[in-house]
Order: structure tokens, then sequence, then C-alpha cells
């Protein structure tokens, strides 16, 4: 196992997977939550029947694997459907995180969290990327094409903004352009290789 491992965490559109991606193109492996929460409900998994039975055939696509945009309408609608499902998800994404930075070679592992859970006993070090609630809300407009009424809903279902950021050992501040991003994600890359290597 990878034996450091730093967290990223940040609400919708504050550019985690961005900061990941470039965390990623300097050579250092990346487990993410969200990829992991889709590996474990395809076809045939434990939690992908589990779903199944819970809301029947609406839930699948014609293919056979989950019909995404309709059960994030249940798990909105409903928040016991939210409970239950992080309920279900919640050990074998854990597992598949663990098993991504158990097999990775690289001087530290990166850990993306995406549902701005606090920090997990998995990581040495945690990162929060934050942007005020107007870039969020534009960024997010821009990419996912969401009316602002479902995208404010979402924020209100994350921790607040003070909330995340009293987790962070390390803060990320994205109001500004992309080149100035990459340049703060790599000086955070040589801090954390020294870290790791003194760790
Ligand atoms: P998250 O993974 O936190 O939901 P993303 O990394 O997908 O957020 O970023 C949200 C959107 O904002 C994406 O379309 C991304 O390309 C864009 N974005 C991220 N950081 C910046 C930045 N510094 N300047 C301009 N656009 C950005």
């Amino acid at each position: 196992m990878t034996h450091y491992v730093v967290g990223i965490t940040g609400g919708i559109g504050s550019g985690k997977s961005t900061v990941a991606e470039r965390f990623e193109k300097l050579g250092i492996v990346v487990a993410d939550a969200d990829q992991a929460s889709r590996e474990i409900v395809e076809p045939g998994q434990d939690a992908y029947l589990a779903i199944l039975e819970k809301f029947g055939n609406p839930v699948l696509l014609e293919d056979g694997t989950l019909n995404r945009a309709y059960l994030r309408q249940k798990i909105f609608a409903e928040k016991t459907n939210r409970l239950w499902l992080e309920k279900l998800t919640h050990l074998p994404i854990m597992q598949n995180l663990k098993d991504k930075l158990q097999s990775a070679k690289s001087a530290y592992g990166i850990l993306m969290l995406s549902t701005g859970a606090g920090k997990s006993p998995l990581m040495d070090r945690m990162i929060v990327v934050d942007v005020t609630p107007d870039v969020q809300i534009s960024r997010v407009k821009e990419r996912d094409h969401n009316d602002e009424a479902l995208i404010r809903k979402i924020m209100a279902s994350q921790p607040n903004r003070e909330d995340r950021l009293s987790w962070a050992d390390d803060v990320i501040e994205n109001n500004g352009d992309l080149v100035s991003l990459k340049q703060t994600v790599y000086d955070l890359h040589q801090y954390y290789l020294r870290l790791a290597n003194h760790a």
C-alpha cells in the first residue's frame, strides 16, 4: 500500500476532479469515490441487486445497467431513500478505494471523496477545494446544464462550506483560473513528496 494518502474533498463543482486530474498527470494514483460508487453497482454486484429489489425495473436502462438519473431523482425526492442507499454502498465503496490505494505504486496516493464526507481514517492529510457559492453554481450550470434550483438542492444536501473548511489541512482556493490552479497543485505535490518521504 502506498503509505501516505492525501484526501480531497469539496462541494459539487468546486474543482475536485480537475485537481485530481492534475495530481494524476504528475504520476499520482487517484482512488475516486465517484468512480468506486459506479463500479460497485455494476450489473450482478450485491449493491446492484439490492437496488433493483427496492426500486424495481424502472431503475434499469434497457441494457440492464442502472438508470442513474432515475435513481438520483428518487434519492433527492426522499431522504430515507438517500440514507438507505448510503448505508448500502458505504462499505463496498470503502473496500474498492482501499484496494486501489493498496496496489498504488506512486510516492503517495490521492483519495477523492465526492460526497463531502469528513476526514477518513484512510487519510494522512486532507485538501479541501473551496470556491464561492456563485462560482460553484455557475461552473456546475455550465458543466451539467442543470437548473439552479437542482444545484442549490444538491449543495444544501452537502456539508456547509464552514464545516468543510474546518476539516482541511490544506485549502485550495479555486476561484481563479486553471493556470493558477495548476501551479497550486504542483506546489502541493512537491510538499507531499517531502511529507511522504519522511512519513
Ligand atoms: P467537482 O469534481 O468538484 O464537481 P470539477 O472539477 O468537475 O468539480 O469542476 C467543475 C467545472 O468547473 C468543470 O467543468 C471544470 O472544468 C471547471 N473548472 C474547475 N476549475 C476551474 C478553474 N480554475 N477555472 C475554470 N473552470 C474550472
